[in-house]
């Protein structure tokens, strides 16, 4: 007999701070750079260096936890997390470990429209790794080359409670975090460049048993997408290895995106005992009242607030409110131009319409939504343009595709490719009449009372004018004439 079963999922997620300098030294923490040039005898782990702690990046962190809903202790304490690897050359990684900087907050996910908080258990701070580059193979010779670029860069771990319980509710959590994080401009959510990792925790259980199932870890996933295939892969797995009778061992399990699968990497017994210990190099971290209240009140709106008030506000619908506040970059954009034109429902279609399929079809990350050739102030020009006649709807599609591509304002290209609506009654007139005399057979049919043909006149017309004849001009003149 095949049960019913129920996934159980807790993530565990890094995210690194978007600080100039690193946690405990000055140096840079730039991305891209070449190897070991942003290195100190602190973040290099030399005997006698200590380090000094960078008061931005914990001001980052307590803004992500006002922002993840997370009560902050007041004081906090580092801890040394021990173990041996070539990346890590002080033997140990400067963490937190039973004192985090923050607990009990949650994200808040929607499933099939209704609103469930997931639980975050805890924030807490802690410098990264350097990196190992292995070139070659094991039988032809391998290298191994050291970059400690990263080495010392500002982590925050994000550890939720196992309230997730499926992979599309895991996919959900991560976009609601990495957009929060977004908001709140204290990660830049590259997945790519590793500045937001993600473990998962998965386990299963019989539809009703109260008690959790034995989990595995799931890591090595670097894209939402692969997260949610691994979860589903290994609930199979679990399922499967239950229903043959088996039991699921508790382990680390490696994702392999190209067999599209998960592998063991090392069983529980295998597992690291850290030592954790307070580091006697750094005091308490203290986070009072005082910087609490100074941080809440510097914190922008954040999505879902935002989403709220562009429904209320604008009288958006759900959904477009949903793709506009999807980054911060986007939600300023539609919200500037959406004061500056007054067409706040105009202005969405033409966002979500034509501008981010510009951005979809050239591949460009919508962060840089900031940058873009059209900017909100020639967007809501162009809506005025239209608003006022000079252009057609249909030329404005024109427009808006020339300004994406050339960031020239609405007005210039218009001058420059002649696009102005032609609204003179007599000069569409002639048009009519000449569409009307090559096309008796048509006529004769409409009059006939083949009304239906009237879109085949218009077309014409607008063929013979580039687009740009008045269309209601054009309708009422043809029907008036083709009546006869
Ligand atoms: P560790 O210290 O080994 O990382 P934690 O207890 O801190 O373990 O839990 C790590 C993550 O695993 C958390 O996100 C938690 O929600 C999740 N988790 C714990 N138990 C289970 C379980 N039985 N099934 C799924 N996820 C779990
Ligand atoms: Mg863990
Ligand atoms: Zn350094």
């Amino acid at each position: 007999m095949v049960h019913s079963y129920e996934a159980v999922i807790g993530l565990e997620c890094h995210a690194q701070l978007l600080t100039n300098s690193k946690l405990f030294c000055s140096c840079s923490t730039k991305f891209g750079e070449a190897p070991n040039i942003n290195t100190c005898p602190v973040c290099l782990g030399l005997p006698g260096a200590l380090p000094v702690l960078n008061r931005i990046a914990v001001g980052m962190a307590v803004k992500a936890a006002l922002g993840l809903n997370c009560r902050l202790n007041v004081e906090s304490q580092w801890a040394r997390k021990n173990y041996f690897y070539p990346d890590l050359p002080k033997g140990y990684q400067i963490s937190q470990y039973d004192r985090p900087l923050a607990q009990h907050g949650f994200i808040e996910i929607f499933v099939n429209g209704t609103p469930k908080r997931i639980g975050v258990q805890r924030i807490h701070m802690e410098e990264d790794a350097g990196k190992s580059l292995h070139e070659g193979f094991q039988d032809s010779g391998r290298n191994t080359y050291l970059d400690f670029n990263r080495s010392g860069v500002p982590l925050i771990e994000i550890v939720s409670e196992p309230d997730i319980r499926s992979s599309a509710e895991a996919y959900d959590y991560l976009a609601r975090l990495k957009q929060i994080l977004e908001f709140l401009e204290v990660c830049d959510g590259n997945m790519e460049e590793g500045s937001l990792r993600c473990d998962a925790n998965a386990s299963v259980r019989r539809v009703g048993e109260q008690k959790l199932g034995t989990r595995t870890e799931l890591k090595n996933i670097n894209s939402f997408r692969f997260v949610q295939k691994a979860i589903d892969y290994e609930i199979s797995r679990q399922i499967e290895v239950l229903e043959g009778g088996g039991r699921v061992t508790q382990e680390t399990r490696l994702w392999n995106s190209s067999e599209e699968r998960t592998v063991s990497m090392r069983s529980k017994e295998e597992a690291h005992d850290y030592r954790y210990f307070p580091d006697p190099d750094l005091p308490l971290l203290t986070v009072d009242a005082e910087w609490i209240q100074t941080t809440r009140r510097s914190m922008p709106e954040l999505p879902e607030a935002r989403r709220h008030r562009f429904i209320k506000e604008y009288a958006l619908s759900e959904y477009d409110a949903g793709v506009l506040t999807s980054t911060r970059s986007l939600a300023d954009f539609f919200e500037q131009t959406a004061q500056l034109s007054g067409q706040a429902k105009i202005g969405a279609n033409w966002i979500m319409g034509d501008l981010l399929r510009f951005y979809k079809d050239s591949n460009t990350d919508l962060k840089d939504l900031s940058k873009s050739p059209v900017s909100p102030k020639m967007l809501a020009e162009m809506i005025a343009l239209v608003e006022k006649g000079t252009i057609s709807g249909k030329i404005a599609k024109t427009v808006m595709e020339e300004m994406y591509k050339t960031g020239k304002e609405p007005q210039k290209i218009i001058e420059e490719q002649g696009l102005v609506q032609i609204s003179d009654t007599g000069e569409i007139e002639k048009i009519v009449d000449k569409v009307i005399e090559d096309h008796p057979k048509s006529v004769e049919q409409y009059r006939a009372g083949k009304t239906g043909t009237l879109g085949f006149f218009v077309g014409q017309v607008m063929k013979s004018t580039g687009g740009r004849a008045n269309p209601q001009t054009v309708n009422d003149l043809l029907r008036k004439k083709l009546a006869g």
